[in-house]
């Protein structure tokens, strides 16, 4: 059996008017998160730790942010893109785990629809996917709000 591991970190800029989106889930706030997509950092941070996994490089290199096609984005499109690389690539994913840092709003309510929004785009099952909160302890810029974090890791297996 061929096992491989990923691992992905991507990091948002906090900003008024604009959507907070975790992992598929619009989350009610009075913030949201800029960048060129709709900044789901959390699927982006999956997205390269597939990659990463299948040494494919990373989400900027298959959707680059200079490109407008992929201007306020459903991060799910590149998300799904890389599961379809791994599948191609005659791996399956075996399981996801993940942490999302944010100083606020707590998110504790939102792990269950997280992961099953997670397990619809990916066909994995639910209890193959971790998702975990933590904050900065208001320290740095997360801890500060000024940004958002998350980090992923993922296992893949080719029989
Ligand atoms: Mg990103």
């Amino acid at each position: 059996m061929d096992i491989r591991t990923g691992f992905g970190w991507d990091n948002h800029r906090i900003a008024q008017g604009r959507p907070l989106i975790l992992g598929g889930v619009p989350i009610p706030c009075d913030f949201g998160l800029d960048g060129h997509s709709d900044a789901d950092l959390l699927a982006h941070a999956i997205t390269d730790a597939l990659l990463g996994a299948l040494a494919l490089g990373d989400i900027g290199l298959h959707f680059p942010d200079s490109d407008p096609k992929w201007k306020d984005c459903d991060s799910f499109v590149f998300l799904k893109h890389a599961a379809k690389l791994v599948r191609e690539s005659g791996y399956r994913i075996s399981n996801i785990d993940s942490t999302v840092i944010i100083q606020r709003p707590k998110l504790r309510d939102f792990r269950l629809p997280i992961r099953q929004s997670l397990s619809n785009a990916l066909e994995l099952p639910l209890d193959r996917i971790s998702v975990k909160f933590k904050t900065a302890e208001k320290v740095g810029p997360v801890g500060e709000g000024l940004s958002a974090e998350a980090q992923a890791a993922v296992l893949i297996v080719k029989p």
